[in-house]
């Protein structure tokens, strides 16, 4: 079996996480252990795994992996946006959306209800969405938003320049659209909270690299540098790492984004900003950037995707993109001056050639989710519950929806690959010149 040649070490902030007291200390993993499943990797997808696998399967033994701290990975460095659905461009994939949508909404009301029987404190909050457009691309693509949401059946506000300045208090926006039914959220508040209250018969381990897994008769070793863990069963959820263990390489990209987040805004800067309610915006354009002003009264700012195959992202890369949030800050409250990032970081993203999913049994035992493309979040927790659910035979109608997407494409080989993806992106980063 390969040994990952790639462990996840982020040497840049994570903005949120930062935001949170001290987490307790990680228990690490020592010594040998003999469970009956094992996960490798605490994010949204091993952790909705393991939620349902430890209430399905009480009586036995879970061991749940994490190269770093549960929620410190891409799941907990996030928007934070937990989305019902959300689509880009021309409402021709409507047949698509609408399946997904299923999995989505389901993921989201996963997410909604743990948050809530677990009183998780990670700022949750029902807002919706504003989609907002500033030049020629946002604006084209704002009205392919607004029909798919009418194809949809879901509701909708238009907001004209005016509307949008009186809400978010910047004249940027040329028109916005505002949607209810996703929620925004502190990610990594979210992540610990859920990593906290695991089932008593999950243990997490932290700090824990798997450095290498390999097959001893029926069951599997999952070894790290100080211990390991022999399993029964082996769940791989290591989002973009996925492919350093030898599945679905060739299946998907890891693209990275950025993000910047500020200290709590004074007084002072929320009059220049034009509002102190918060709201959370995506621009209508793919390429455009997502905004924040959360309830502690930060102001959140995530933009620019390129192509990561060795995610995460470096620290240096991060300091260079910090300056274009800067820009695009003062592009929209010019009067923002003295307001500075107090954090930024970076994160990476799966996405596939066909919206494909990479779902299910690889080999006798071993399993393997990663969720990718739009409404990463709330897809993750749908499909790692569902995961569970095939380990454990337990049927369902939405089951069937996840058996039945088709698996992910096999990718052009690179070089062909970077040269594709260098090429759209150079032409989205273009047309959305304006949207940054
Ligand atoms: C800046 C940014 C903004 C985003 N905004 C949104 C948003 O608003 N809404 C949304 O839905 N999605 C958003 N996403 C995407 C979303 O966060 C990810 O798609 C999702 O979190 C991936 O979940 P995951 O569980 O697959 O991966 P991860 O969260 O990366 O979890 C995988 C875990 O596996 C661990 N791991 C990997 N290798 C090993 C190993 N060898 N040993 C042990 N552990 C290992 C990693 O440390 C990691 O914690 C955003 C992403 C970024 C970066």
């Amino acid at each position: 079996m390969p040994r990952p040649s790639i462990i996840p070490r982020h040497d840049d902030s994570n903005g949120w996480w930062a935001t949170l007291p001290p987490p307790p200390p990680a228990k690490h993993l020592t010594g040998n252990h003999r469970v009956q499943t094992a996960i490798v990797g605490a994010g949204i997808c091993g952790i909705a795994v393991a939620h349902r696998l430890g209430q399905l399967c009480p009586g036995d033994g879970i061991a749940l992996i994490e190269a770093e701290r549960a929620g410190f990975g891409a799941s907990g460095r996030n928007a934070g946006f937990m989305l019902n659905v959300h689509s880009h461009g021309p409402p021709k994939r409507t047949d698509i959306l609408r399946r997904n949508m299923q999995l989505w909404e389901s993921g989201l009301s996963d997410l909604r209800r743990m948050a809530c029987e677990f009183q998780i404190d990670c700022d949750w909050h029902e807002f919706g969405r504003i989609y907002g457009s500033a030049g020629p691309d946002g604006e084209k693509h704002i009205d392919e938003i607004a029909e798919t949401l009418d194809q949809l059946g879901l509701a909708h506000d238009w907001m004209t320049g005016d509307a949008m300045e009186t809400r978010i208090g910047t004249r940027f926006y040329r028109r916005g659209l505002y949607t209810t039914g996703s929620a925004l959220v502190n990610p990594a508040a979210l992540m610990r909270g859920l990593a906290r209250h695991l089932p008593t018969n999950v243990s997490l381990f932290e700090e824990a690299p798997v450095v290498e897994f390999k097959t001893e008769g029926d069951a599997f070793i999952v070894e790290t540098e100080t211990g390991r863990v022999l399993a029964d069963r082996l769940v791989m959820a290591a989002g973009v790492f996925l492919r350093q263990f030898g599945i679905a390489a060739g299946r998907y990209i890891s693209m990275a984004t950025y993000a910047s987040l500020t200290d709590p805004l004074s007084d002072g800067e929320l009059a220049l900003l034009g509002t102190n309610e918060p709201f959370g915006l995506l621009a209508s354009s793919e390429y455009g950037a997502t905004i924040r002003l959360t309830n502690d009264k930060r102001l959140f700012f995530r933009n620019l995707f390129e192509f990561s195959p060795n995610a995460p992202t470096p620290a240096p890369r991060v300091t260079q993109i910090s300056k274009l949030h800067r820009n695009g800050m003062l592009n929209r409250w010019p009067d923002l001056k003295k307001t500075r990032f107090a954090h930024c970081w970076g994160g990476t993203i799966a996405f596939t050639w066909n919206d494909g999913a990479i779902f299910g049994e690889y080999a006798p035992g071993l399993y393997a989710v990663l969720t990718n493309d739009v409404s990463p979040m709330t897809r993750a927790a749908a499909a790692g519950r569902l995961l569970a659910d095939l380990m454990e035979g337990e049927e369902s109608d939405l089951l069937s929806l996840q058996l039945g997407i088709p698996g992910a494409s096999r990718l052009p080989p690179r070089p062909f690959l970077d040269i594709g993806i260098a090429i759209r992106r150079r032409l989205l980063q273009v047309a959305a010149r304006k949207e940054f």
